[in-house]
């Protein structure tokens, strides 16, 4: 409840201007400013539970919102500029990355996107034994449209986690990647650090132990 309410706070602080009466953004679109951004659905396919429902549903503005604000992308660039200048040279995915243009891409990506669910046996057991979370999807050949997939057996988590999977998989259909094998580096990877921005935004309180973790990429912790 604790992270409800500071996303409602985060909300409050990053909406700025109030939506025009009588034009009340969708349940699945940013807010303020970015009400024109609006996630396709969620969960097309009717699987869920009316709470896991509501929970991914409320998950979508706060990434819109995120990914669109201003802290977002001074929070990229800073990151982006503090990395060692030797490693985003030898990376392929961090050499030429622009921390002004990531943002858009993400955000357009969010527009029109579906966020579908994978159950069955196999995300199960990708879920247990390799934390899987979400699967990037593609695109619908026949209609073009385009949709990720939450692992439903990792649904179970704060917004927060949530918001960050958002943006994880955006980020690659922004066109952003990083390498398939787990490496502790991986996580320093853009759709990784991406993800990682909108947490620290979404749950400055978590912000510190989340760091702390194997999950977090080990630069922050360098950088403070
Ligand atoms: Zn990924």
């Amino acid at each position: 409840m604790r992270g409800l309410i500071a996303i409602a706070g985060l909300l409050a602080a990053l909406g700025g201007a109030l939506p025009l009466a009588g034009a009340a953004p969708g349940p699945l679109c940013g807010t303020g400013k970015n009400a024109a951004i609006c996630f396709a659905s969620v969960d097309r396919g009717g699987k869920l539970s009316p709470e896991d429902r509501s929970r991914l549903k409320a998950a979508a503005p706060v990434a819109i919102d995120i990914v669109s604000s201003r802290q977002f992308a001074a929070e990229l660039a800073a990151f982006h500029a503090a990395l060692p200048a030797r490693w985003v040279k030898d990376n392929r995915y961090w050499r030429g990355f622009d921390p002004v243009a990531a943002p858009k891409a993400v955000r357009a990506a969010f527009a029109g996107l579906h966020i579908d669910t994978r159950g069955g046996a196999r995300a199960r057991a990708s879920a247990k034994f390799g934390g899987n979370l979400a699967y990037e999807g593609s695109t619908d050949p026949r209609t073009g449209e385009r949709f990720i997939l939450l692992n439903r057996y990792r649904l179970d988590r704060p917004i927060v986690g949530l918001v960050s999977t958002y943006v994880h998989e955006a980020a690659h259909k922004g066109g952003y990647s990083h390498r398939p094998g787990q490496t502790p580096d991986q996580k320093c990877e853009p759709p990784y650090v991406m993800a990682q921005v909108a947490r620290k935004l979404a749950d400055p309180e978590g912000w510190a132990s989340f760091v702390a973790s194997k999950n977090a990429c080990r630069f922050w912790r360098k950088m403070k």
